[in-house]
């Protein structure tokens, strides 16, 4: 089973599947009320062997998996390549301190951290530099599971909040996240960090909601948050095999990386 992808005319905005080729190239929401952030990108669609592959990063923190999950959230960031500026602050969507304490780590940092470690090798020119700590999310938002799009813009807004305004004033980031569903989250953060004085903000995730998906409410199916978090040790053979990403080695969950201040 492959990786479900996109196909068809997109909004050149936040990247949704528009219904027909002819212009506009904006989507109905995005003409209504343009997103607080450039342009929005995914590698590809969240289902099938997608879904699963971010089932088994979220709550079983494969290391495979994250890499090779890292790889395709480095080819969505490439289609930036061309509009967005060389130089960009790297911001993961944070977990809530509980929420990030209870899986261990935050899926969004991990996929960042991978995508630009392979960036560095296929786009030396570009200077992107991943700022961890900058986005805060300040309150615990309620699951975003069976919440209508009204329901999720009212459940996410104000959760954000920037910790070092002058770190991000004037500078262009690069907002990560694993999944694109109603954008709601992505709308908010790069509301915050727009407030905090971000020049501008560009969204990469590794997959979008299919088309229609989000505005039906209770599809249990296809909305990972109703999942209950575990961790787990040791990760079953099986999906080693399966994400596997030939044999690159194995690196820490930790947090490692530094975070740049400004
Ligand atoms: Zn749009």
């Amino acid at each position: 089973m492959e990786f479900p992808l996109q196909s068809g005319p997109v909004c050149v905005r936040c990247g949704d599947t528009l219904e027909s080729p002819a212009p506009p190239s904006l989507c109905r929401a995005c003409r209504l009320a343009p997103p607080p952030y450039e342009r929005a990108v995914a590698y590809g669609i969240y289902d099938g062997r997608m879904r699963e592959a971010i089932h088994a990063l979220k709550y079983d923190g494969l290391q495979p998996v994250a890499q090779r999950l890292g790889g395709m959230l480095a080819e969505a960031i490439v289609q930036l390549a061309r509009e967005a500026p060389a130089e960009m602050l790297v911001v993961p969507v944070p977990l809530h301190r509980g929420k990030r304490a209870q899986r261990g780590f935050n899926q969004a940092r991990l996929l960042a951290a991978e995508a630009l470690r392979r960036l560095a090798g296929s786009h030396p020119h570009w200077h992107l530099t991943l700022a961890a700590r900058t986005l805060l999310r300040q309150r615990a938002t309620e699951s975003q599971f069976g919440l209508s799009p009204h329901q999720r813009r009212l459940n996410v807004r104000g959760a954000f909040t920037v910790s070092d305004p002058d770190a991000v004033a004037g500078r262009a980031i690069l907002l990560i996240d694993d999944i694109l569903t109603t954008g709601a989250t992505a709308r908010a953060a790069a509301r915050a960090l727009r407030r905090a004085g971000a020049a501008s903000v560009w969204v990469a995730t590794l997959a979008r909601a299919r088309r229609g998906a989000a505005q039906q409410q209770g599809m249990a199916a296809w909305q990972p948050e109703h999942v209950p978090e575990r961790k787990t040790d040791a990760a079953p053979a099986s999906m080693h095999d399966r994400f596997m990403d030939s044999s690159h080695g194995q690196s820490s969950f930790q947090e490692g990386e530094k975070d740049v201040a400004g």
